[in-house]
Formats: C-alpha cells, sequence, structure tokens
C-alpha cells in the first residue's frame, strides 16, 4: 500500500500572473479501490473492527456514493463481510455505483426515505445491527473520531512546505482531521459540497474538539460553491472540470473535488490570496461516480473509458513519483 501520495504541481497562466502557486495532492491514487479520503477514514476503522474480531461491516449510504463503493472494497481486501443500506428503493439495473458494490460481495438493503431519515438514531443503529453478524458500524460518509485521527495524516504526510490546504467537504469529518492534523499551523479552507453548508462550521469544531482536545482558528469555510446544492451542477461547473482535465491531465469529480478547484481558481482571481502563498488542494478522488452521474444527466463526458484511462494514469504516475523518491 503506497504510504505517501504524491504533490502535483499545477502550471498555469492565472497562477504565474498572481504569483501563487498551487499543487494537487493526488490522494486519489492512494489505493486502487478505496481512493483518497475515503481510504485515510477507514484505515483506522478496519484495525479496530480486526481488533474487536467484529465480521461484518454494517454501513449507509445514497446510490452513487462513494462511501458505500470503498466499503464494499474495503470489505472484499481485508477480509469483512458488508452490509450497505441504501436510501430509497432498489432501482434495476443497478446503478454502476451499487453493480461494482454488489461485486465486491456487498448485500445491499434499501430504507424509505422516511426510515433513512433515522439513520443517526442509536436505537435505530442498534435494531439494524442485530440483524447482523459480528457487526462493525460505520456512519453515514463514514466520519467517526477514527476517521478523523486516519485523515490528520494527510497533512502529516505532506513532504513540501506549504502555507494554506484546499479540501471539499460533505460530513467534514476529512477537513477536521486536516485542521487537527495542521495543529494549528497554516490555514485550512473547506468548500461544502452541499448548499447551506455554514453548519459545518459547528460540526468539524466538534469533531476537532472531541479528537484531539482543542479549538483553533486557522481555518474557514467557503460555502458559496456548491453549485445548487449536494450532486448537482451546472454547466459552468462541467465547462470547468473538461477544461482542467484538458489543461492539467487530471480527473476531478462533479460531486466534490470540482467544485472545490471551481472555488480554488475563483478565490485566485479575486486576489483572496497573498502573492508568494503555497496553496494545496487535496484530490480527494470520487471519479467512480462519475459513470452513473453522466448516466443519471445524461452527459457525453466524460467517458468510461476515459474514467478508467485517467485512473490508469494516475498509478503509472504514482509509481514513477515512488520510484523517484527511492
Ligand atoms: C466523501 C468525499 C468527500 C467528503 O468527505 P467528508 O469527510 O464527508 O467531508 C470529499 N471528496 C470526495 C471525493 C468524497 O468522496
Amino acid at each position: 500500500m503506497p504510504e505517501v501520495s504524491p504533490l502535483q504541481p499545477l502550471t498555469d497562466p492565472l497562477l504565474t500572473q498572481k504569483g501563487v502557486a498551487l499543487s494537487i495532492l493526488r490522494e486519489d491514487l492512494l489505493h486502487p479501490g478505496i481512493p483518497g479520503n475515503k481510504w485515510r477514514k477507514l484505515k483506522y476503522n478496519l484495525q479496530e473492527a480486526r481488533e474487536k474480531e467484529c465480521e461484518t461491516l454494517v454501513t449507509f449510504g445514497g446510490a452513487f456514493s462513494n462511501h458505500i463503493a470503498a466499503v464494499a472494497a474495503a470489505g472484499q481486501e481485508f477480509g469483512f463481510a458488508t452490509i450497505g443500506y441504501i436510501r430509497g428503493e432498489e432501482t434495476l439495473p443497478l446503478n454502476p455505483t451499487l453493480e461494482l458494490a454488489t461485486r465486491h460481495g456487498m448485500q445491499l438493503r434499501y430504507l424509505s426515505r422516511t426510515d433513512y431519515r433515522l439513520r443517526h438514531e442509536p436505537h435505530f443503529q442498534a435494531e439494524i445491527l442485530k440483524k447482523a453478524p459480528k457487526p462493525y458500524f460505520l456512519p453515514e460518509g463514514g466520519t467517526n473520531l477514527l476517521a478523523v485521527k486516519g485523515c490528520t495524516e494527510i497533512v502529516s504526510e505532506l513532504t513540501e512546505p506549504w502555507d494554506v490546504l484546499c479540501v471539499a467537504a460533505g460530513t467534514g469529518g476529512t477537513m477536521a482531521g486536516m485542521v487537527a492534523g495542521a495543529a494549528g499551523q497554516g490555514k485550512v479552507i473547506g468548500f461544502p459540497a452541499l448548499k447551506g453548508g455554514a453548519f459545518l462550521q459547528k460540526e468539524v469544531t466538534e469533531l476537532v474538539q472531541e479528537y484531539s482536545g482543542q479549538t483553533y482558528q486557522n481555518w474557514a469555510l467557503q460555502t458559496e460553491y456548491h453549485f445548487g446544492g449536494y450532486a448537482r451542477h451546472t454547466p459552468e461547473l462541467l465547462s470547468f472540470i473538461q477544461q482542467f482535465y484538458q489543461s492539467h491531465g487530471i480527473l476531478l469529480d462533479p460531486v466534490y473535488t470540482g467544485k472545490m478547484l471551481y472555488g480554488v481558481f475563483d478565490l485566485i482571481r479575486q486576489d483572496y490570496f497573498p502573492k508568494g502563498t503555497r496553496l494545496v488542494a487535496v484530490h480527494t478522488g470520487g471519479q467512480q461516480g462519475w459513470t452513473g452521474y453522466a448516466q443519471r444527466y445524461g452527459l457525453a463526458w466524460p467517458l468510461p473509458e476515459l474514467v478508467k484511462s485517467d485512473v490508469a494514469f494516475g498509478f503509472t504516475f504514482l509509481k514513477t513519483c515512488q520510484n523517484r523518491r527511492r
């Protein structure tokens, strides 16, 4: 398993003009089936599950969820059975995310939208866990304190000096880990993928506090880059992602990293960062979602072959970086 994800510096006329440096931290290449922050979030949970001699990973997610995809792949690789409680009714044929999860051995169970709302309730969780042999529970999105611990390593493993870290946020678990990992150094900026992302202020503060016992001030949320809400997009966002791929050879995802990097470029354009700032934007992965996303919205781009070849290209890139390190 690769231990360090490489930093890929970008060359771009805007960066030259504004005198800032921007590198992409290719966390999306950390692990083939369990990319990016999902691997970071699962790592210590999988250890804990093994130590407690649990046999079944039980979790919740939407039908296109990167977390569901990652838990299924992790179960297969590390020898756990997996059960995924999916929001909404079964739709056949399965979408590419759920189809792959099934191929990785995940048992899918469906919850009505009303029942799904109970997913944070302890007694509802207890009922669900009774139905699985030796269960280990992972919350929706995988955020708990062991996930936060895993995400501190995104920062502690950085090999180059930096001033500002940028990351997409869903539940805020990844960002909380990065804030804890930065331990007051530099600045961490989170870009919520949901509308009304200001609620993450409280979530992140609490997670950081619970994990580290500290409160830090060196982080902020940019809540205006949600493009209409979770899993929504505009033509502008899609053309940014396409253009970013053409310029830099890096495929972003439409739900999280595309919005975050759009925001980063927008802030650079507005002179938000002083000259000389060294920015690192974390590519948390999520490309698995493209095939289903493109089908759902009738998009011609990116083609499934492109999604696959990007990942293949990514691993070649990672190998080159690792060889250079040795
Ligand atoms: C899940 C996910 C996130 C959000 O992580 P949180 O810890 O829930 O904030 C960001 N980017 C990608 C690609 C993801 O899959």
